[in-house]
């Protein structure tokens, strides 16, 4: 099926994206990879009168690290973020790019897209919430960073107001001897993750002194693993307490069965996805270098 008909602007500036943005109203959507947007055209899910194309804005598509803060632009593609010195600095980074889809899709998709998609079974917002990170964004009104895990608040809803977008991310450089891994299941390589685990670990020897977990595709948006963490936080990592904190984490899932999977399946998925997550972060914690990505059925 092809898109209703829509009219094409080419933003040169944020600022320009702004005004067009603003200018046009209900009827505009901001254009990145497309990956996800002209999928949604295509179907007729949504029927935008206008696109405005934030792909040619400078400086958008940049990493850059300083003052304990790594920061990603948001046109900056899964592919480049994959290749960049960042993802062999903090594999958990690398693990998330590498894992999204196929070559074709990292090649285009940005990770502003991703998050400002709402999806729950994009990789970004699980990822990023496991690091803590901030969005930056910017509309009529100025500038505001949101966490994260506040920037989506329902399914395929961001907090983005009219004519506002999404500049940049920001997250705190993880502190030295600290580490973690980002794992997902799912059918193909372009399919979206059955379930996936995002999972950050300070370790003290085999004492755990911190912990984030955050689950992927395992309710409507992004989940908190608390009461996993609560199962690690202070203790000492035997197979029995990472199989109470796995077994705590599918308990607060909320997966929803489709066809990916029942309600069951994605439960006992996540718990083997938190003890594999577990097992990478502490190799990592300890200087090995270990390769995750995505599993396929
Ligand atoms: C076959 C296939 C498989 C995929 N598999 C995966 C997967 O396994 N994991 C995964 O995470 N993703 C997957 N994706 C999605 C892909 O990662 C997209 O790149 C991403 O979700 C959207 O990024 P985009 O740059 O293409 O954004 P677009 O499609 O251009 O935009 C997406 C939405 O975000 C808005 N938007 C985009 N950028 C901004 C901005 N800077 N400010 C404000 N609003 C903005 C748009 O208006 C639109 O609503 C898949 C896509 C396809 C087609």
């Amino acid at each position: 099926m092809y898109p209703a008909p829509f009219r094409y602007h080419r933003a040169g500036s944020v600022a320009e994206a702004i005004r067009m943005l603003g200018d046009i109203g209900e009827g505009a959507r901001a254009l990145a990879g497309g990956q996800s947007l002209l999928v949604l055209l295509k179907v007729r899910f949504d029927e935008p009168t206008d696109l405005v194309d934030l792909a040619r804005i400078p400086d958008l598509d940049t990493i850059d690290q300083g003052n304990g803060e790594i920061r990603i632009g948001a046109l900056t593609t899964h592919a480049s973020i994959a290749r960049s010195e960042l993802s062999t600095a903090i594999p958990i980074v690398g693990d998330c790019a590498n894992g999204i889809a196929d070559n074709q899709v990292r090649s285009r998709g940005t990770i502003g897209g991703n998050v400002c998609s709402g999806d729950p079974s994009c990789d970004w917002p699980t990822l990023l919430a496991t690091l803590d990170a901030q969005v930056h964004c910017e509309g009529p009104d100025g500038k505001r960073a949101v966490p994260v895990t506040e920037f989506v608040e329902d399914l395929y809803a961001t907090v983005l107001g009219q004519g506002e977008i999404v500049t940049g991310i920001s997250f705190p450089t993880p502190a030295v001897g600290s580490a973690g891994a980002y794992v997902g299941f799912k059918r193909c390589a372009p399919a979206y993750p059955t379930s996936s685990v995002g999972l950050q670990l300070a370790l003290n020897g085999d004492d755990c002194e911190d912990v984030r977990i955050a689950l992927g595709s395992s309710g409507l948006t992004s989940i908190h693993a608390t009461d996993a963490e609560a199962e690690l936080r202070g203790k000492t990592l035997t197979d029995d307490v990472i199989a109470k904190a796995a077994e705590a984490a599918a308990a607060q899932a909320e997966p929803i069965e489709d066809q990916r999977g029942s309600e069951d399946f994605k439960r006992s998925l996540i718990d083997t996805l938190v003890k594999r997550g577990v097992g990478v972060a502490r190799r990592r914690c300890a200087g090995e270098t270990v390769e995750v990505s995505h599993e396929y059925y």
